[in-house]
């Protein structure tokens, strides 16, 4: 739970502490470093921009389309020759539009940029931007008006809250439905554009020099990025069906083991039957609880879909009596779980009278109760040239044992010479 909610916390920590923290020394730096620091933003900006368009990302794109505008005109809002009108339509924009863009873009579901749906979502920014513009071109004071809409009758408006913060508090509940979504199903696409908000709120809260706001939209874009790489990262790596990594991420680890380890091969009995019996698509639900009874396994395991109904689960630095125990529970858990299946059932038969009331060839709901069995193998490194293919290959004869010894069971290798 504590990790849930730390997770879309812990980047956007660093890289804002960072920036904030370093930045009382950018005064230190070289005189041609001024002008980086001002185009910087832009580029970053831009370039995760084309990455998101070129990676088909489009809360991404949006967000970063959003958080340019917001940083173009903060940027601009300190020029001098800005009449008073042009003043106060950009804090308009700044401090509420762009805050209430990016909270409705942390609540779209991802549909890409160069689609149907993406070219929607862009006009729809682009109107606002067009809509703007006319209203600046024709002096029209926006704030009045926004006024009057929202703090008519000023009544409504909670007293105990400072009427001229409003706007803050608007703010506040974009981040907030921004985070919301980021807890209740966590995506690293989710989190960077929680971590973006964030950032953007900050800056526009804080009201920071300068040179702060540089750092800041910096982070954002290393954020966003890091979204990006993760969702890509997650989708070469994990296991769609089963969420687990996959084999892939299996080598790499098996690539960091040190010289003390257990591995464990998993393996569904009789699933080929189980699939002829009750389907196919049961047999993913089957696969996918027993993933995540297999992912419980306690004692530091770490568990991977091997491939088809094959898992593995690897203790680093565990004995194998140890790792028995672990693997002991798993097996026993995905015994006693039984599973309801709801499905759609066709009856055909209306001799039955206890059906008759049902029309010949209806569908009707029926639960039915399913249960699988799991085999184990277990091996663990014993000698100096064993390297972890070896040893998974002892793990897979221990299974091999399991299921000649009727199955459901753990077994651990036998002696080897
Ligand atoms: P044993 O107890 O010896 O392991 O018998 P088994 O039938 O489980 O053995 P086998 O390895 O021959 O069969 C594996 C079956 O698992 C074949 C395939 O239909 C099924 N399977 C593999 N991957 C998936 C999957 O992703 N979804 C479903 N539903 N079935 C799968
Ligand atoms: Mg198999
Ligand atoms: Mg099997």
């Amino acid at each position: 739970m504590i990790d849930r909610i730390s997770q879309p916390f812990y980047l956007p920590a660093i890289f804002f502490g960072f920036a904030f923290l370093t930045s009382p020394y950018h005064r230190y730096l070289p005189e041609s470093f001024g002008s980086i620091l001002e185009l910087g933003p832009y580029w970053a900006l831009t370039l995760i921009g084309f990455l998101a368009a070129i990676f088909n990302r489009g809360k991404i794109f949006l967000t970063t389309a959003v958080v340019l505008c917001g940083y173009t005109l903060l940027d601009a809002s300190g020029s001098e020759d800005l009449s008073e009108i042009q003043r106060s339509t950009f804090a308009f924009i700044v401090t509420l539009l762009i805050p209430i863009n990016l909270g409705i873009i942390s609540l779209y579901r991802e549909r890409g940029v160069l689609t149907t749906s993406g070219g929607i979502r862009l006009s729809i920014l682009v109107t606002q931007a067009a809509a703007v513009f006319y209203l600046l071109q024709n002096n029209i004071n926006i704030p009045s008006w926004y006024e009057g809409l929202v703090l008519v009758p000023p009544n409504l408006w909670p007293t105990f809250l400072p009427q001229e913060q409003w706007p803050f508090y608007v703010s506040v509940i974009a981040l907030t439905v921004s985070l919301s979504t980021s807890l209740i199903a966590p995506t690293p696409i989710k989190n960077s554009v929680f971590g973006a908000t964030l950032g953007y709120c900050l800056l526009i809260w804080l009201q920071v020099a300068h040179h702060i706001d540089a750092a800041f939209v910096i982070a954002i874009v290393l954020l966003l990025a890091n979204g990006l790489l993760r969702d890509y990262y997650n989708m070469a790596y994990r296991d769609e069906l089963t969420g687990l990594p996959q084999r892939r991420a299996l080598n790499e680890q098996m690539l960091a083991l040190g010289r003390h380890y257990t591995l464990a091969m998993l393996d569904v009995d009789h699933f080929k039957k189980f699939n002829d019996a009750h389907g196919h698509d049961i047999g993913d639900q089957v696969l996918q609880m027993v993933a995540s009874q297999i992912k419980k396994v306690t004692g530091g395991g770490k568990a991977f879909r091997y491939g088809g109904e094959e898992f593995t689960v690897v203790f680093s630095g565990k004995d194998i009596d140890e790792a028995e125990f672990h693997l002991e529970k798993v097996r026993a858990a995905i015994e006693n779980y039984e599973m309801v299946i709801r499905q759609q059932e066709r009856s055909e038969d209306t001799d039955n009278t206890s059906k008759s009331h049902r029309k010949k060839g209806s569908f009707r709901r029926a639960d039915q109760k399913v249960s699988v069995t799991i085999s184990i193998g277990v091996a663990s490194r014993q000698s100096r040239n064993e390297s972890p293919d070896d040893v998974l290959k002892f793990a897979d004869e221990a299974l091999y044992k399991a299921k000649g010894g009727g199955r459901n069971r753990v077994s651990l290798e036998t002696a080897r010479s």
